[in-house]
Parts: structure tokens; C-alpha cells; sequence
């Protein structure tokens, strides 16, 4: 539902916020933050300050009825409630950020950013992640199957998989390099060593708000409902790990060493004038099975988002340069499914899902050669190396490297809204 608090004309009294990049008033993402030596509140991004919501509510700023779930410290109890209540958190947000009578009253509730820390927005009961991105599926394929590199379940099927909730972090947690088994093609046996093909997925991540039972289901036309919203999502993936252990039960130990978000969740309410229309789909591709299918899910199921990834090694750092663009493309151009199409086929089997679940979309690759979102893809298995300013070249990540991702969500007549990044720093094994 679009409403006045998308209005690309609206204007916060708060400082810098207006041409913010990311957090104009128009976004009002939802997170967990904490000050030094103090307990995890709940906030909102505002410019460069965080608003915090659970002193907003004790003061009597915000609806009662939100009172509740804003003292806790995740989200969770708050996407609990039904999506009208929720609304009116964002519509009273808006109006004490535009109104300037209410600066007096709103301002000892605003820190700067940097003076907080920001945590995982969610206590995440399950985390699953997805492979819909269809220029990612046929460029990782042809590596293996040049002639056929889509397998004959691909456009039936939102391919997904069970992933660990417990590796989870937000963005600037370092990332050990892990150590698995591994062999070589020319090896006899396997070692057990630190990765040496560390790789990186770009993905977006979609909350789950509310909880069913287990039998029901989540038909279609309902799966915006049952979304939170959504974040940035780095599926990172050892690759040597990946090839030897991933037959017959797929990816294990390969990906559930770490993933990293971003922690602020861009709500579904933030997103609705971005929910553009999925691409059509090229003639002769089956069409999906009834339970998959819904008319506005297609007309406005795809989500108008693009997606970058940048590196800067530990030399690029040091002599001060600035990091260096791997790619960049757009989610509606990579996604085959649309994020209602992966909510309900998850839950299709009765399969309950609950508030605070996690489903990563899989690497969003665009169909252009600069919009690839895995090292695997760009240097083409370690064929083709990424040369860097420094004179570095880059397969794979090394130690020191500090890679992210970025997402900004556009839309001509509409106030551009950013995600944060979400950022990680390679680390020497253990
Ligand atoms: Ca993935």
C-alpha cells in the first residue's frame, strides 16, 4: 500500500536525512542496536542517527497499543503483530520525523550511528536458503554441464535448501576462513586444510512476519503478508569444501561456517513502491504449477533493486584506496522466482514457518556480464582473475580482504531508500 509516508517530497526536520543515500525518511528501516554498556533496544535509521523507539514509546511518542513488543530487545515480538498495527508504527515514526513542532520532544531519543552498535535484528528460529537467481544457476552450471547447464526441475521448482541459524552475524563481524575437507582433482585423498576457494554470495534475505501451524499452508495471494521485509545477505561459500562434500545431500559445511547480513530490515511497507512487475517469462518455459501462481504476485511480486558488491584488499586499504566495484545489477532482472513464490513454496508441504525466519533468495546474477554476483562467476571457476588497483589479482578472497554488498531500492517518482551495507573482513584461519 503506497500512502503519504512514500511521498518523494516529504521532509525530516532531522539533519542530513533529506539526501541521505540510505536512510531518508521515506525508508524507516527496523533494527536492534545497543550503546556502550547499555541493553539491546529496538531503533530506526534516520540520516546518520539511529531513533530510538523503545524510549519514544515510554515517552508516550509513539501508539500504546506498540508499547509491548517496542521494549523488547529483537524484533520478533513486534512482526508477531498484524500488519494494520504494525503500520501505525511507521505512520506515527513518519509524522514525529516531519513535523518540526515534535523536534524538541523526539531529539534526546536520535544518536549519531557511529555511536552505536547494531545487532542481529532477529532471534532466528530457521534460516533456508534459495537458488532463484537464474543467470547464477546457468552460469555456476555451464561450468559443470556446458550443453545443459539447467537441471529439469529448475522452472518447476523454487530450488532451495536448509542452512544453520547459528552462524549468523551482522555486517563488520569478522569472517574466519574456514577449514574443511578437501580434494583436489589430482589428489587420491582428502585433507582437512583452510579453504583456499573462499567466495562470497550476493543475496537479499526475507524476514518472515507471523507464525502458522504446522499443516497449513501459505496460499499465494498471501505470501506479502507473512514478509517482514528485507536485507542484504551473504551466503559466504568455501568452494573447495562445496565440490568435494556436495553430493548427494547438497552444500553442508561449505556455506554453514558463516553468513553475514545487514542489520537494519527494510519493511515490507518501505518496499511497496518498488514492487514492480516480474519479468515475463521466455516463451516456451513451463508455467508454474496453480499453487505457485498468482496474477498480482506477477504484476507486482518482483522487487526494483540494485544490487552492487565492492572489494578492497588489505594493500588497497593501506595506501588508501577506495574499493573496487566487482559488479552491479538489479534483483527483478535475477530473480526467476519472486519472493512470495519462495515463501509459499516453502511452506507448501505444511511446513510451519515462524516470525524472524530467514530465507535467503540465492546469488542474484544478472544476465550482463558486469552484474555477476560470485567470484566463482566472474573469474570463471579461477580461470579469469580480477585485477585490482594494486596489481593484486583475485581468484577467490584472500586474508585481509574486505568485501561488500550493497542495495538500493529506485523508482522514477519515488525518494531512493538504501539498505546499509553489509560488510565482512576476511580473516586468516584459525
Ligand atoms: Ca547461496
Amino acid at each position: 500500500m503506497i500512502d503519504h509516508t512514500h511521498d518523494a517530497a516529504a521532509s525530516s526536520w532531522v539533519e542530513g536525512a533529506d539526501g541521505h543515500g540510505d536512510f531518508p525518511v521515506q525508508n524507516l528501516p527496523l533494527g536492534i542496536f545497543s550503546r556502550e554498556g547499555e541493553m539491546r533496544r529496538i531503533g530506526s535509521a534516520i540520516g546518520d542517527y539511529v531513533a530510538d523507539l523503545a524510549g519514544l514509546a515510554e515517552a508516550g511518542l509513539l501508539p500504546h497499543v506498540l508499547r509491548p513488543a517496542l521494549a523488547e530487545q529483537t524484533l520478533n515480538a513486534l512482526f508477531r503483530l498484524d500488519a494494520v498495527t504494525r503500520r501505525t508504527l511507521r505512520h506515527a515514526l513518519f509524522a514525529l520525523l516531519t513535523d518540526p513542532a515534535q523536534q524538541g520532544a523526539v531529539s534526546p531519543w536520535l544518536y549519531p550511528a557511529q555511536s552505536v552498535e547494531l545487532h542481529l535484528p532477529f532471534a532466528i528460529g530457521d534460516y533456508s536458503d534459495f537458488y532463484v537467481g537464474i543467470h547464477h544457476a546457468t552460469n555456476i552450471g555451464k561450468l559443470f554441464r556446458p550443453d545443459n547447464p539447467l537441471l529439469p526441475n529448475y522452472k518447476h521448482v523454487p530450488i532451495g535448501y536448509h542452512g544453520r541459524a547459528s552462524s549468523i552475524r551482522v555486517s563488520g563481524a569478522p569472517v574466519p576462513r574456514p577449514k574443511g575437507q578437501i580434494k583436489s582433482p589430482q589428489a587420491d585423498q582428502p585433507t582437512y586444510a583452510p579453504c583456499r576457494r573462499l567466495d562470497y554470495e550476493l543475496e537479499l534475505g526475507i524476514w518472515i512476519a507471523g507464525d502458522h501451524a504446522l499443516g497449513q499452508t501459505i496460499p499465494i495471494g498471501d505470501a506479502w503478508d507473512r514478509i517482514a521485509g528485507v536485507s542484504l545477505l551473504n551466503d559466504w561459500s568455501a568452494r573447495d569444501i562445496q565440490a568435494w562434500e556436495y553430493q548427494p545431500l547438497g552444500p553442508f559445511l561449505s556455506k554453514s561456517f558463516l553468513t553475514t547480513i545487514s542489520p537494519w530490515v527494510i519493511t515490507a511497507e518501505a518496499l511497496a513502491p518498488f514492487r514492480v512487475a516480474q519479468p515475463a517469462r521466455p516463451e516456451g518455459d513451463p508455467a508454474p504449477l496453480p499453487h505457485l501462481w498468482d496474477a498480482q504476485d506477477q504484476a507486482r511480486g518482483a522487487l526494483s533493486i540494485t544490487l552492487s558488491v565492492t572489494l578492497a584488499s588489505a594493500a588497497m586499504r593501506e595506501s588508501g584506496m577506495g574499493p573496487l566495484e566487482l559488479s552491479r545489477g538489479t534483483a527483478q532482472e535475477a530473480m526467476y522466482w519472486t519472493a512470495g513464490q519462495i515463501v509459499t513454496h516453502h511452506a507448501s508441504n505444511g511446513c510451519d514457518l515462524h516470525t524472524g525466519d530467514l530465507l535467503g533468495t540465492g546469488t542474484l546474477s544478472g544476465p550482463a556480464p558486469g552484474s555477476k554476483g560470485s567470484l566463482m562467476e566472474i573469474s570463471q571457476g579461477g580461470q579469469h582473475p580480477v585485477n585490482l588497483p594494486t596489481g593484486e589479482q583475485r581468484s577467490f578472497l584472500e586474508d585481509g580482504d574486505e568485501l561488500t554488498l550493497h542495495a538500493r531500492a529506485m523508482r522514477e517518482g519515488y525518494r531512493a531508500i538504501g539498505f546499509g551495507p553489509c560488510r565482512g573482513v576476511v580473516q586468516q584461519a584459525w
